[in-house]
């Protein structure tokens, strides 16, 4: 059983957490000098434990057990961006978690016969350019490269990625055979439970949808009351139907984040009016089922699909290997479904990929009040080493 140095998880986690700190958060954004920082600070911790490190097509960094060719691995990772003034946590835990487990597998001396690898995928987050785990998306074939080649502008450079480099990273994901990422939880279901760690079991099917409400705009004082056409009134109503939709529905989520009024005026009764929808929930046909039910109450709207996601399972053998190396370390655990995107989840359908959650007693998630504790991280890195270590054998 390999043991994981606690001092050099806390250590390098601080190293990471000093780069794109300030006073508001942590500020790595993707495609910037501090995402560039923090893969340099990888290459070099990385190095330092024996790895050999490149990057691939995309942008992100591969570090790789010597002699281990062009694989598959077993591999683990996350990614080292932030969101605007997010937290310390957030992909920073899972890449850190990754480089020690696998230093802890190779002190071990057990013997392998699988090579390893960490990766730290570039720009996980897309909050510059609305492209979220398009690292992962690219080797998985599922990223739209001349959209995104033509809306990124010269951003892509600062990691050397061009649109044939993005081709051609296609041709990696032969190369992952497993891949496992950690994760600080983005709720406070654990905490609930009293369980240090939550074992991914599916990605939650999301979908996303834009809706459009039509009415007659007027003027504001001349226009009386019985003779309106409020498009902003009928959106409201929307508003709270979904709200009431995703609460009638056990485990479903509902959100409309945004909302365009038109014309926008203070003194005009609004024409028009277009809102986003976003649905999860732990099954599709409850995704689904719940729009049915919106469009049949408001069979004026035009509510359109815009992207479908329909989730992914976890894959049960490395999920089995997670629970028998929590089990030898004394790690209490439990099933936890994922509500948001993840690198883990992008290559799900394609590999086979698990994720291990961390306990944050906050709950917050992209702020810098995400926690999670330090006896938590390391049994986090703990049991993903004891996990890769038996994959690797
Ligand atoms: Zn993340």
């Amino acid at each position: 059983m390999p043991a994981v140095s606690r001092e050099r998880f806390l250590r390098w986690f601080a190293e990471l957490a000093g780069i794109g700190r300030t006073d508001t958060g942590w500020n790595r954004l993707a495609w910037t000098p501090l995402e560039v920082e923090a893969q340099e600070w990888f290459r070099g911790a990385a190095e330092s434990i024996g790895l050999e490190v490149r990057r691939d097509g995309a942008g992100s960094l591969w570090a790789v057990t010597p002699g281990a060719g062009d694989g598959p691995y077993v591999c683990a990772g996350s990614h080292v961006d932030t969101q605007p003034d997010g937290g310390a946590y957030d992909g920073a835990l899972g890449v850190v978690c990754a480089l020690e487990a696998v230093a802890a597998v190779l002190e071990s001396g057990q013997p392998r016969s699988r090579p390893l690898a960490v990766i730290s995928f570039v720009d996980e987050e897309g909050a510059r350019f609305r492209t979220a785990c398009f690292a992962s998306r690219a080797i998985a074939g599922e990223l739209d490269v001349d959209a995104v080649i033509g809306a990124m502008g010269e951003a892509p450079k600062i990691h050397g990625v061009t649109r044939e480099s993005l081709l051609a990273s296609r041709e990696e994901l032969r190369r992952v055979g497993a891949f496992l990422e950690v994760h600080v939880e983005q709720g406070k279901a654990l905490v609930d439970r009293g369980q240090a760690l939550g074992i991914a079991d599916v990605l939650a099917p999301r979908s996303r949808y834009r809706a459009a409400f039509e009415g007659e705009s007027n003027h504001a004082g001349t226009t009386p009351m019985a003779g309106r056409r409020d498009a902003l009134v009928e959106a409201a109503r929307f508003i709270l139907a979904v709200d009431e939709a995703a609460r009638a529905r056990p485990g479903a989520v509902a959100t409309v984040g945004r909302i365009e009024v038109s014309p926008g005026s203070t003194n005009s009764i609004p024409g028009r009016v277009e809102c986003t929808l976003d649905a999860r929930a732990p099954e599709v046909e409850t995704v689904e089922d719940l729009v049915a039910g919106l469009r049949g109450r408001f069979p004026d709207a035009r509510i359109e699909q815009e992207s479908r996601n329909t989730g992914a399972r976890f894959d049960s053998g490395l999920r089995a290997a997670l629970y028998a190396s929590a089990e030898s370390a004394g790690v209490p655990v439990g099933d936890l479904p994922s509500f948001a995107g993840h690198d883990a989840g992008i290559l799900a359908p394609h590999v086979p990929a698990a994720m291990i959650f961390v306990r944050n007693p906050t709950g917050a998630s992209h702020t810098p009040a995400e926690f999670a504790s330090d006896d938590d991280c390391v049994a986090a890195a703990q049991v993903m080493a004891g996990a890769l270590a038996e994959l690797a054998r």
